[in-house]
């Protein structure tokens, strides 16, 4: 072989570091021949999806040797009324991170800047790099965004500006005052990803929905997901909720497809299931509470979230102690590829998961 065919490819794939994703409970199983696994890697809803997200995922079977609805006529209309938006401010994606691709291959060409906090969510580096734009990363303040250096970060060249709000995988929040705050800075020109992956899980009192401001800001995208709270990650159904305008650029770009049968029908189905909406987010409630107490019992500082998962300090290098979990047959995702090295982020499980998890965590720090 000649050629080398990394130096091919773009500029800005060719220093792409890829998503790690969280191990899958099988890989876990072929490797270390333990049965009993679980995972508390990559933010999953532990209660599983609604019966009436299932249901409609089944009879959706039926369809599968026909395209899908490229324009998803009916979970569109279903996300508008509950949402209170038109169905002409709405994308849908496969998953979110489909949507958050978008946004980057519409409006970013190589030469524009992309804006985002430091520990902020590994994929707005990565679509960013991969249009071969220029990623430009904001230090963080106490694992947080810094709302008014990220302001101050925008320059001529800025095109979009992501933002999680809460953050993954640090779980800390911005409220209601600081993105407005922020919003007002921003030249209309420049377009604010707001990624609001947990919005469902949040009860603080001044954490802004996204939705109440689109009026005021054509330059704000909302990114909302169906594989968090609904239980939903692995059918890949996400959307993004913008100004007409942006919404039909996004639009143009997607692939016609983008999302299955069995998704468009679980996802409009998951919507009005209120009653697992609520059981989720009161699980996750109480998931929360118990790992925030059983890390304090444990003396490691956790970084105080408000999203599905909690990410803790173990003291030294983390890696051992992710490793050593794996042994004890629990999952959870290490950080060092966030700059993290010393964190570990736990998704908060059942309360019997939980418990697991905080038993094998005091077993493993007590043999180090
Ligand atoms: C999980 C997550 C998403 C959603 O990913 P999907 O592609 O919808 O599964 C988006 N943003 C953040 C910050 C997340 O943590």
């Amino acid at each position: 072989m000649t050629c080398d065919y990394i130096q091919l490819a773009n500029d800005g794939v060719q220093r792409l570091r890829p998503y790690q994703p969280g191990k899958p409970i099988e890989e876990l199983q072929r490797e270390l021949g333990i049965h009993d696994v679980i995972k508390l890697a990559s933010n999953e809803n532990p209660l599983g999806p609604s019966h009436r997200a299932l249901d409609a995922a089944r009879h959706a079977l039926d369809q599968i040797h026909l395209y899908p609805d490229g324009a998803g006529y009916s979970l569109k209309a279903a996300l508008a009324e509950r949402l209170g938006v038109g169905a002409d401010q709405l994308v849908l994606g496969n998953g979110s991170n489909d949507v958050l691709e978008l946004i980057a291959r519409a409006y970013l060409q190589p030469g524009d800047e992309a804006v985002y906090s430091e520990y902020a969510f590994a994929i707005y580096p990565l679509v960013t790099l991969a249009c071969s734009a220029r990623p430009v990363e904001v230090e963080s303040h106490l694992f947080a965004h810094d709302l008014a250096a990220m302001a101050e970060a925008i320059t001529e060249r800025t095109r979009v500006v992501f933002l999680a709000n809460p953050n993954n995988p640090t779980g800390t929040w911005f409220n209601d005052h600081a993105l407005d705050a922020f919003l007002a800075r921003v030249p209309e020109r420049v377009l604010v990803v707001l990624d609001e992956a947990y919005f469902e899980y949040v009860e603080e009192s001044h954490y802004p929905d996204g939705l109440r401001r689109l009026a005021r800001y054509p330059n704000l995208i909302v990114a909302r997901t169906f594989s968090k709270i609904h239980g939903l990650a692995g059918l890949r159904v996400g959307y993004g909720v913008a100004h007409p305008q942006v919404a039909d650029v996004l639009n143009r770009v997607r692939q016609p497809f983008n999302v299955n049968i069995p998704a468009l029908a679980a996802a409009e189905a998951a919507l009005d299931d209120v009653d697992h909406i609520e059981n989720s987010k009161s699980e996750n409630t109480a998931g929360l509470v118990q790992l925030a107490e059983g890390l304090a019992a444990l003396n490691l500082e956790q970084i105080p979230s408000v999203a599905n998962f909690v990410a803790f300090d173990c003291g030294g290098d983390a890696q051992p102690v992710y490793e050593a979990l794996l042994r004890e047959g629990v999952i959870v995702r290490p950080l060092g590829g966030y700059g993290m090295p010393r964190h570990l982020r736990v998704t908060a499980g059942t309360a019997r998961d939980n418990e697991r998890f905080l038993a094998a965590l005091g077993k493993v720090l007590g043999d180090r």
